[in-house]
């Protein structure tokens, strides 16, 4: 049952990151309406969450923030309040994320956010703005890559205790695509990662989990991982071609990860390439591609268009309910954020992370 949101407050809590020296002065400040940006639709923000740029931007370590002082958070999720735009009113559920917010215009880390209609997509019918969050960025990449593999042709085979590696020269010389091989989802833990085990697994998927901390393993296994790896095993620098271990991929890694795991992808398989957290250049040679025609699939979440976007949003409210999200989101208040920041830069990220602002707790 929907009830009309409070109208704005005379004063309402922001996060704010000023200038600094070395890095980013972040505070919790009181905002008015006034300070806010002039866009079309003005959203009570339920919460936000904290994808690995935001703790870029929030300490620094990534060029994400162009300009200061900026209100960060690539997500959020709330009820819009005011709308000069035919597309919304008082009382929709809205979400919004990527397009530049928390990077060049002001995010979600704050009670109330002024933004552009065309910016936003509705919560699905059946979810609320908490679970748009647990999803947030990170779930929309993870169901980017998964619809990019699913249109490759990278589907689910079925499952198998020991997965058929077939040889090299069955799969390259008679272009036979062997069925058997898993899925491979590497930086696991993280919040991509976890939420693409999820989806893969749920989806049918023989998944393989990479993941640096051996702690997380009992955590990836509930996810629906079937093996998991470990991080280092795929740091190793490849040869063009190595044998043929995966299906397909949903890589946050990049750099010599990003490269074994093109090297190690079957004939005819592709790998969706997220993320950076291994380093942003890739060397490696053709031969993946002219000699087994694997494709290296580009996601990119920020500006997907909204035809995409929904399409993603109402495949992710039916497969991944708030039951499955609950075991890996956590909710922190914004007096937290920095301190996540951190952890999240320094690797140990885990799961998902919901940012509380107006919501309930
Ligand atoms: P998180 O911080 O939630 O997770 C990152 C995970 O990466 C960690 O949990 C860890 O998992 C793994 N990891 C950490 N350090 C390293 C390292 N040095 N080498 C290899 N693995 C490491 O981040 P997100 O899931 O939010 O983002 C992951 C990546 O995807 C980032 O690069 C981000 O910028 C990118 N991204 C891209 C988007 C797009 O639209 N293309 C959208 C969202 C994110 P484990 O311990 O299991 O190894």
């Amino acid at each position: 049952m929907w009830s009309m949101p409070d109208p704005i407050r005379e004063s309402f809590r922001a996060l704010i990151l000023h200038e600094g020296s070395d890095e980013p002065r972040a505070e919790i400040t009181t905002l008015t309406r006034r300070d806010l940006p002039e866009e079309d639709v003005l959203v009570e923000v339920a919460y936000s969450s904290m994808n690995y740029k935001d703790a870029l931007a929030i300490t620094g370590a990534g060029p994400v923030v162009r300009s200061y002082p900026m209100v960060p958070g690539i997500d959020l999720a709330g009820t819009v309040v005011e709308s000069s735009s035919p597309d919304y009113r008082p009382g929709d559920r809205v979400i919004l994320t990527g397009w530049g917010i928390g990077e060049v215009h002001w995010g979600g880390m704050a009670e109330y956010a002024c933004v552009r209609s065309e910016h936003l997509v509705p919560i699905p019918d059946g979810r609320d703005a908490f679970w748009a969050m647990s999803v947030g960025t990170a779930g929309l990449t993870a169901m980017l890559a998964l619809m990019a593999l699913d249109e490759a042709g990278v589907r689910p085979a079925p499952r198998s205790p020991e997965p058929e590696i077939p040889g090299e020269e069955t799969a390259d010389a008679s272009g036979a695509r062997p069925e058997r091989l898993p899925v491979l989802v590497t930086a696991a833990s993280g919040g991509v990662g976890s939420i693409a085990v999820s989806l893969l697994a749920g989806a049918g998927h023989y998944v393989v989990a990479s993941s640096g901390r051996h702690e997380s393993w009992p955590f990836l296994r509930s996810l629906g991982a079937a093996e998991v790896i470990e991080r280092e095993e795929l740091e190793q620098p490849a040869s063009p071609l190595e044998q043929q271990r995966w299906a397909g991929a949903v890589d946050s890694v990049g750099g010599s990860t990003l490269a074994r795991v093109l090297a190690e992808t079957r004939y005819g398989g592709a790998v969706a390439s997220c993320g950076l957290v291994g380093g942003g250049a890739l060397h490696t040679t053709v031969m993946p591609f002219i000699l087994r025609a694997v494709r290296l699939l580009g996601v990119n979440s920020v500006l997907t268009p909204k035809e995409l976007r929904l399409a993603a949003w109402e495949r992710l409210a039916r497969e991944l309910t708030p039951g499955m999200l609950h075991s890996f989101t956590r909710v922190i208040p914004l007096e937290e954020v920095q301190g996540m920041a951190r952890q999240m830069v320094s690797g140990r990220g885990r799961g998902r992370t919901v940012v509380q602002l107006r919501g309930e707790a």
